[in-house]
Parts: C-alpha cells; structure tokens; sequence
C-alpha cells in the first residue's frame, strides 16, 4: 500500500510538472499559430516549396497543440459539477461531434439505447471529453470501409451499463494491461494520456470501466454507473 502512495504521488507531482509546461507552451504557441495563419496569406498559391514548409510547420504546430490539449486533460484534478441527466442523450451528442468523421472514412455506426434508463448524475463536459476520447480512439483503430462502431446503452440489475465496441485492430493482453497507465500508447504520434483522462473521469463519477479485446477482431468498453435504489 504504501507502493502505491509513493506511485500515486510521483503522478501528482509529473502531473503538477506537466500542468505548469503545458499552461507556458500554449500562449507561445497561439501566438505561433495566429502568425502562421498570417504568414500563409502572403505566400502565393504557386510557391509550391514554401507551401509545402507551411504545411508541415503548421502539422507540427497542431500536434503540439494536442499534447498540450491531452497534458491539461489528463493531469486536470476533476472537479465535476454532476446534474441528474439522460445518460443516452449525452452519448447521441457525444456520437454526433464524430459522425463527420466516421462518414468520410466509410465506416458504420450501430446504435442501441434502452428506453428504461434512470437519469444518472454526469457532469456533461466533462463526460463528453471521455467518450469523444473513445470514439476517436476506436476510429483510429479501425480500417476505413470496414470499421463498425458500436455503441449500447443497457441495464443490469441495478446497474446501467455504455458498452462501446469496435472491429478494429485489437490489443494483446500485454497492451491490454497498461491501456490506462499514462503515456502508454501503440501509435507513433500518441501521447498515451487520452484513456487516462477517461479513467479519471469515469472514477470521478463514481462508475466503472472495462475493457476487453482480441487482435485482429476488436475492442470493447464496458462503462458501469450503479444506480441508486
Ligand atoms: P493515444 O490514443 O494517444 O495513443 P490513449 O490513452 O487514448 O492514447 O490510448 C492508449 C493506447 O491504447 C493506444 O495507443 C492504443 O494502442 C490502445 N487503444 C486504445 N483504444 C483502443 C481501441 N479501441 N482499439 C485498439 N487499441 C486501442
Ligand atoms: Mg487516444
């Protein structure tokens, strides 16, 4: 146990550290930005090379920007402002910011959502951070044309349970371990912070998150809210 208070205050600490560099980056980096956006007005459209740089220096500006984004996400201590809500609407909308997305690479979205659901206590913003971290993470697993996106919500017992599920590429169990651990991640451009804010805000809630995967078949996460009765 006392492993674990050392292990638990070293995070706070990296996540104290991580907080302070990321609040300096950002305004340098809006500034970089909003001169960017500036500057690519001034290049002609048939100045090929340096239309190119443009691109890449803006990519590379965008990248820093979500780090940055996941950084403040990942180590924000979770103060929720919970109100008694439609779990399912929450998710429609949450789903809704990612369609776009989904369409453009093809890919299918199942929806299912039990009608008997109680209102369960969310704290809107911030349960929507969560989810579009899953989707995206989801989308990213799977392959354009044949990705299918499911999502259910269903009650057991005295428990209301969101269930997301995708055919994409799967985790070992050795990935399946350290899924939540921060700075894990299998992608050459991850942070590895986007299912460590999603944890936190889950345990914030009180609920509960799990997960389950097969290479090469898919991923599914269950997220568990007891209701009160
Ligand atoms: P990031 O997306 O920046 O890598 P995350 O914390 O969101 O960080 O995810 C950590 C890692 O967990 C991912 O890099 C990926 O390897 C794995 N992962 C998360 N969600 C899925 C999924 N739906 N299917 C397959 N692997 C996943
Ligand atoms: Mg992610």
């Amino acid at each position: 146990a006392s492993r674990e208070l050392v292990q638990a205050e070293k995070l706070a600490m990296t996540g104290k550290i991580a907080r302070t560099i990321a609040h300096e980056v950002r305004n340098p980096l809006t500034n970089l930005t909003l001169a960017l956006e500036q500057l690519k007005e001034e290049i002609p459209a048939d100045v090929e090379d340096a239309n190119l740089y443009f691109d890449i220096i803006s990519r590379n500006a965008e990248r820093i920007g979500k780090l940055i984004t996941d950084l403040l996400n990942s180590s924000k201590p979770k103060e929720l402002s919970p109100v008694k809500q439609s779990l399912n609407a929450l998710v429609k909308e949450s789903l809704d910011l990612v369609k776009d997305r989904l369409k453009l690479k093809n890919m299918a979205v199942v929806e299912e959502y039990a009608s008997d659901l109680p209102d369960i206590p969310l704290d809107g913003d911030q349960f929507k951070v969560a989810l579009l971290n899953m989707f995206i993470n989801a989308i990213e697993a799977m392959e354009a044309e044949l990705g299918k996106l499911q999502v259910f919500t269903y009650r057991e017992d005295n428990y209301v349970i969101l269930e997301i599920s995708d055919n994409g590429k799967g985790m070992t169990s050795q990935e399946l371990s350290n899924l939540f651990q921060p700075y894990f991640t299998g992608k050459k451009e991850g942070t590895g912070l986007g299912l460590t804010t999603v944890q936190n805000i889950i345990h914030s809630h009180k609920g509960r998150i799990e997960a389950e995967s097969e290479v090469g078949a898919g991923t599914s996460f269950y997220i568990t809210f007891k209701t009160q009765s």
